[in-house]
């Protein structure tokens, strides 16, 4: 029977090669998405995984969406947390409004959907949820209070979900991408990105596949011991 994986933010970028590297391993995979249906449609089109357009940091929203995804593909094995986005800038120039939407999205996502996955998950004896956070939660970055903050909580989040699924077979871990060539990094000005890439010691920014390849990891059959982890993938930018 084939497991069924849900990709948040999956239509593009390091969610796309996240969708790919499942639908790989064998799983029905729905990529969920925001708003940009043109760049959803041609994955679809290219793919031939569904995508679902709902908003991760509406809590009503994702539990209509996931629910729609468990009518059409059957109940959701496997939750990557992925979608996320940036509002940088210093604090003292930072809004309110830019403070709450990235907690809104990035972290209120993850848990906005593992509310809407994880009990089903734990009656059924068997999940995987994969958080995907961040080099900059784990060391900070200038301009990025939010961000940083954001996805330091996603660490702690993966950690004490862990504890609760451990018995039920539900594991949750987390993955923290380093630069990765995606539309996020392209909006880096040149200049800041040059200085970022010569602080990589590879020497180079990372690829969605090779993010995929340790989400793959953690949403296998395979990965029964591990929980609560948080693999960072970043070139040995930092190590943690
Ligand atoms: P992109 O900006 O390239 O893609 C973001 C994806 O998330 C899109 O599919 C987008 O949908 C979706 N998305 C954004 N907001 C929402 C929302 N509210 N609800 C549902 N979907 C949403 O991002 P990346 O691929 O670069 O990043 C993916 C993840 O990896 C993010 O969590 C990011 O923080 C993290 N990360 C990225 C790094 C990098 O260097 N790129 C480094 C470390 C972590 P749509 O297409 O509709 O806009």
């Amino acid at each position: 029977m084939s497991r069924v994986a849900v990709v948040t933010g999956g239509s593009r970028g390091i969610g796309e090669g996240i969708s790919l590297a499942l639908q790989q391993m064998g799983m029905t995979v729905a990529a969920n998405y925001a708003g940009n249906d043109a760049r959803a449609k041609e994955f679809t089109d290219r793919t031939g995984i569904p995508a679902y357009k709902f908003d991760v940091g509406d809590h009503d929203a994702v539990i209509a969406g996931c629910a729609r995804i468990a009518e059409d593909l059957g109940p959701i094995d496997v939750v990557v947390n992925n979608a996320g986005i940036t509002r940088d800038g210093v604090l003292h120039k930072m809004t309110w409004e830019d403070w709450n939407e990235v907690m809104r999205i990035n972290l209120g996502g993850c848990f906005n959907m593992a509310k809407a996955t994880f009990p089903g998950m734990r009656e059924r004896g068997w999940g995987r949820i994969v958080n995907i956070g961040s080099v900059n939660g784990q060391a900070g970055q200038y301009g990025q209070v939010n961000y940083a903050a954001a996805k330091s909580g996603i660490h702690g989040f993966t950690k004490a979900l862990a504890q609760e699924g451990a018995k039920y077979g539900v594991t949750v871990n987390a993955i923290a991408p380093g630069y990765i060539d995606t539309d996020m990094v392209a909006a880096v000005p040149e200049p800041v990105l040059e200085k970022i890439i010569q602080k990589i010691p590879v020497g180079r920014l990372g690829h969605a596949d090779e993010i995929a390849r340790g989400v793959a990891f953690f949403a296998s059959e395979e990965a029964t011991f591990v929980t609560g982890s948080t693999l960072s993938i970043n070139g040995g930018q930092h190590m943690y």
